[in-house]
């Protein structure tokens, strides 16, 4: 196994043993897993989502659930496949109920999205709604930048330890759960993805 591997594994076991985090009684009392993220250790493309829901804490596996299933939806549509990438979530355990996670839940787990970013080195990030967006952004980003439905599916070209990294921020995949309108705009969103995604992930297998 290679050091990304054992630099992952190692973010695994600090999150199982985060007793600061005000979600982790609900977690042991729930038989709850953290969820780490899944994925291509060496992937090009990174996709961050918010946290996970019920059916993700069950299995310690990100979208799997009525979200995830969109997002496979999506996926498909463009030939991506989630065996190439890499996908998880700034907050690591679920919040109770279906709420969003609250700032300090976002404060404690923030470091380990950062040090998931630092250690796959990915070329494209795609945020998947407002909250991974505006994550991303306060920690990376630079300047203002809008909400997302104006800016959804749009392109920044940013550095993180001056790795040249392309940021691509995308609803969340339950939008449409809600509003099945927006279903065709986020097809169009991930089309450009994999426009983006598709010819370095060619370069890399070839
Ligand atoms: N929503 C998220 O943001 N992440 C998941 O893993 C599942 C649903």
């Amino acid at each position: 196994m290679d050091d990304r591997y054992h630099k992952l594994k190692q973010i695994r076991d600090e999150v199982l043993a985060l007793k600061t985090s005000p979600l982790y009684q609900y977690r042991l009392k729930q038989g709850y897993y953290p969820v780490i993220g899944q994925g291509n250790h060496r992937a090009k493309l990174i996709l961050i989502g918010e946290a996970p829901g019920a059916e993700e804490a069950k299995t310690g596996r990100p979208f799997i659930g009525q979200s995830g299933k969109i997002l496979d939806k999506l996926l498909d549509f463009v030939h991506i496949l989630r065996s190439d990438i890499y996908i998880t979530n700034i907050v690591k355990d679920r919040p109770p109920g279906n709420r969003a996670p609250t700032s300090q839940e976002i404060n404690i787990y923030s470091p380990f999205i950062s040090r998931q970013i630092e250690i796959i080195k990915p070329d494209i990030v795609a945020t998947l709604g407002r909250i991974s967006m505006d994550w991303f952004w306060a920690k990376y980003g630079q300047g203002p930048l809008g909400g997302i439905s104006q800016i959804h599916g749009q392109k920044y070209d940013l550095n993180i330890n001056l790795n040249p990294t392309i940021l691509v921020p995308l609803y969340h995949p339950a939008v449409a759960l809600y509003d099945q309108s927006k279903f065709a705009a986020m097809q169009v969103d991930f089309k450009k993805l994999a426009d983006l995604f598709l010819p370095k992930q060619i370069t890399n297998n070839s």
